[in-house]
């Protein structure tokens, strides 16, 4: 997959505590935890897991006095741990107290996220508005101006809708909320530059739930502007249905260049991994080669040819082994995150997609010989048999890596 086919559309690059979002920076990897923030303890672990997991900055809600007071202490303690990744404040409603309130939390997040439709009404909005906008530019923090159609801007809407219904060729539903949410984010920023807060220091999103409303949007956006987004699809639910409405909406404006920084809303499945929002994300980016997170195993679906599970066993084996040698690998073998391991069920297309792999195992099918070649950059190297082949495989991948990617 050649990415020099995608044309990144042009945006300001963002410094969020470190992390560039935007400008020619790679697409950047966030996840939010869903912990109560003045838990200490169990926010720090969520962070420190989704870090882990590689989510390059990771968003905490901050909602009441105890969770603005916990969260310099949740960045002390990260620190300690050598954590270093960028915290972002979720800000609803109080946010300028909060933030004007207590200084050290204003100071230990990295950006705050500020939804214009929750930030007051009436004559409070612009004052409360503006509050949040002088305390980020007073610490030097990146804001997100973060529209969603569930908590949109009522006197935008109110005044928008009934421009609409007035003009000679009004916009369907579709296309006045589409234009409502752009316009709720572009003003926004427009005001956070006129209080003085620079580009360079802006990111937007406009977030839907509905995927065709999702991509309309973000075309729009992106072509009215060159702020920094942040792309994703809210509410985008449980299990597969979530990720592939994630999937389909990003990946449509991903492949057009638009999207900074991603982040995959899914909801968790009861006592579920919080870090799956972050794999995925991972995934979507390296499927569609804009970035390589670790190495990836590509496995045949197994088919009437494959009378056993064992294939899979070893495909799944082979993948959780990469993914927990992967925080040590990073940093010691440079670039592997861009090898590839083919599992594959049998003769019919397994030596073919083996080849082109780094490394490829052919495993027998239905009536074939009980072996199982091995590929290694496209040659085969050894065959496999008997009751050790998973275990010698891993070997083999141990030693592909060592002396493919030991520079560093
Ligand atoms: S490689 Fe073989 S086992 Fe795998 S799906 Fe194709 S035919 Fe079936």
């Amino acid at each position: 997959m050649s990415v020099s086919r995608i044309h990144r559309h042009r945006t300001v690059g963002v410094n969020v505590g470190g992390v560039t979002v935007g400008g020619n920076a790679p697409i950047v990897v966030q996840s939010m935890t869903n912990t109560d923030t003045a838990d200490i303890v169990a926010t720090t672990d969520q962070v420190a897991d989704l870090a882990r997991a590689g989510s390059e900055v990771v968003r905490v809600t901050v909602n009441t006095e105890e969770a603005a007071r916990a969260v310099p202490a949740i960045r002390e303690a990260l620190d300690s741990r050598g954590i270093n990744v960028p915290l972002v404040g979720d800000f609803h409603y109080n946010g300028h107290r909060l933030l004007t309130e207590y200084p050290e939390c204003a100071e230990a997040l990295a950006k705050y996220r500020i939804n214009p439709g929750n930030v007051g009404s009436g004559a409070k909005r612009d004052s409360q508005f503006a509050a949040m906008i002088e305390t980020a530019i007073a610490n030097d923090k990146a804001v997100r101006i973060g529209v969603n159609w569930g908590s949109l801007d009522k006197d935008l809407v109110a005044r928008m809708m009934d421009e609409n219904a007035r003009a000679p060729e009004p916009l369907d539903a579709d296309q006045i909320m589409s234009e409502i949410m752009v316009t709720s984010a572009l003003q926004s920023a427009a005001r956070a530059e006129a209080i003085g807060l620079a580009r360079d220091h802006i990111i937007l999103s406009c977030k839907m739930s509905r995927v065709q409303d999702l991509i309309a949007v973000y075309r729009a956006l992106a072509a009215r502007c060159d702020y920094a987004l942040h792309l994703g699809l809210t509410e985008a639910g449980m299990g597969s249905k979530g990720i592939v409405a994630s999937t389909a909406a990003l990946a449509v404006l991903l492949q057009e260049g638009i999207g900074d920084t991603i982040r995959i809303s899914l909801t968790p499945e009861p006592g579920g991994d919080r870090t799956q929002e972050v794999r995925v994300a991972q995934e979507i980016l390296q499927s569609m080669g804009l970035r390589a997170f670790m190495p990836m195993v590509i496995a045949c679906p197994g088919c009437g040819r494959t009378t056993s599970s064992y294939f899979q066993q070893l495909a799944q084996d082979i993948q959780s082994y990469l993914r927990e040698q992967m925080p040590v690998w990073r940093k010691t073998y440079p670039g592997v995150e861009e090898m590839d391991v083919a599992v594959m069920g049998c003769v019919v297309n397994g030596p073919g997609e083996s080849k082109h792999a780094n490394i490829g195992i052919s495993l027998p099918g239905t009536g074939e010989q009980p072996a199982a070649p091995v590929y290694v950059d496209g040659r085969k190297t050894v065959t496999l048999r008997g009751d050790n082949i998973a275990a010698e495989f891993q070997a083999i991948v141990d030693d592909y890596v060592r002396t493919h990617y030991g520079g560093a």
